[in-house]
């Protein structure tokens, strides 16, 4: 209590998820967190998608401690370490042959949002341009290049395209026949002398968009995204910051379509629950100078190690896999929710990256879709109601889309069938009691 009410007093008011989550974590393993006051809680935050392997996995823990009893610098800045070459090995040897066989690596400041700029400070520089493609609904990080092409700050030099989404898509138009348009669309916003846009430095896409409220990006129109911009010699930049690790059933997101970008963006469980993020790019693309890019806080030695074990436990023991089938069974049983609950808008997602969409049946219908005609309005309110019952039902979920009505579920990789059965039953317990 006195923490809570510590915390509400001195913190900003711009604080997240300490606002809807009045938990006080004390302990937690695997999937599990308890709070101060002896309540456990099934954690389908995930640390916003960084704990592949759950709290405190021992792999983790047992890499730490090797780092901190070895007597090694905990602080190098970027000067070569075993440490730092045994988890860029672990790394490339990961990545999609093809590309990582042609890669170059640059550690970026300690968040995603870092790796995010340095990815466009990178591709302006090998291209001499300064123009971004970005897409509706994106997320890319807090600081003023990520911001700006996340659609949170103005900036004439990014051009907004319409990500395809199957349902409540902005502009009207989802699924395949949406993906399709949206091609053509980029395609004459970059060709037309008249009316398009300068040729831009490079387009950046979410595989499956995260915060914008669980999207995925159908494969084949991801594969005409990088056919348009290798046609035009514009770079792709995937950001895999929160598909990245196995999340959404294989080891990385793009590897569904066979898309080979030409930069990617890593961060979250690269760094197994500490600070890591990385650009990792075709060499062609190195034309940077030396100190171009720098950063006190890109060497942390206990998070390479962490992430290191974490990168091989998921490579060694299937996990992608196994969140492929796993969240692919919890996606069938909320599909079969929602056939009882007009208040499921939508169920999406790929892997252990879920999420529902709830809306409001009896408002007057909105926004008209290709496919799917006129769909309800979204429903924040029912989510948050939704988010404070699972809470009490002793479940952690996270709310996000541009309405924040999407209840998204992105639970360690390492979760039980027990605990993926509980989850979705907890969350169908907490809908009938919001609804009520
Ligand atoms: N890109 C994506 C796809 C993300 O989901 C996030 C974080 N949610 C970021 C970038 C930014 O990462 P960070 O919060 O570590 O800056």
């Amino acid at each position: 209590e006195g923490i809570l009410r510590r915390q509400a007093q001195r913190e900003s008011s711009a604080r997240t998820y300490a606002r809807s989550l009045p938990i006080v974590p004390v302990r937690a393993r695997g999937m599990t967190i308890e709070g101060a006051d002896g309540r456990r809680y099934l954690d389908c935050l995930s640390g916003a998608g960084t704990l592949a392997l759950g709290h405190n996995h021992p792999v983790v823990l047992e890499a730490v401690r090797k780092v901190l009893d070895s007597g090694a610098p905990l602080h190098v800045l970027d000067l070569a370490t075993p440490v730092k070459d045994a988890f860029t090995t672990e790394l490339f040897a990961t990545l999609p042959r093809e590309f990582a066989d042609d890669a170059r690596i640059q550690f970026c400041g300690p968040a995603g949002t870092d790796a995010v700029e340095a990815a466009f400070k990178l591709v302006r520089a090998a291209s001499g341009r300064s123009g971004l493609l970005a897409f509706t609904g994106a997320y890319h990080g807090m600081t003023a290049g990520a911001l700006a092409a996340s659609g949170g700050a103005q900036d004439v030099r990014v051009t907004r395209l319409p990500f395809p989404q199957n349902y409540r898509c902005p502009f009207g138009v989802g699924g395949e026949r949406g993906a399709d348009i949206g091609a053509r669309w980029t395609e004459h916003l970059l060709d037309d002398p008249k009316g398009g846009v300068p040729a831009p430095a490079a387009m950046i896409v979410e595989p499956v968009q995260g915060e914008g409220g669980v999207n995925p990006a159908p494969d084949g129109w991801l594969r005409r995204m990088r056919a348009i911009t290798r046609d035009r010699s514009i770079a792709l930049i995937a950001d895999e910051v929160q598909t990245g690790v196995g999340r959404t059933g294989t080891f990385w997101a793009v590897e569904h379509s066979g898309v080979v970008p030409d930069v990617m963006v890593l961060s979250k469980a690269i760094g197994g629950s500490l600070p890591l993020a990385v650009i990792v790019y075709r060499s062609e693309l190195d034309l940077w100078q030396p100190g171009a890019h720098a950063g006190t806080f890109r060497g942390n030695q206990l998070a390479m190690a962490a992430g290191a074990a974490t990168l091989a436990y998921v490579r060694e023991n299937g996990l992608a896999e196994r969140a492929g089938t796993l969240g692919a069974r919890m996606l069938a049983r909320l599909q079969a929710l929602s056939s009882d609950h007009p208040s499921i808008g939508d169920v999406r997602g790929r892997g252990l990256m879920l999420g529902l969409e709830l809306v409001d049946p009896e408002a007057e219908p909105q926004t008209v879709t290709l496919e799917n005609g006129s769909v309800p309005p979204p429903n924040p309110a029912l989510a948050t109601a939704v988010q404070q019952e699972c809470l009490r039902r002793g479940l952690i979920v996270e709310l996000g889309g541009r309405h924040n009505a999407v209840v998204r579920l992105l639970p360690p990789l390492t979760l039980t069938d027990e605990q993926a059965t509980a989850v979705v039953d907890r969350l169908a317990d907490a809908l009938r009691a919001a609804e009520r």
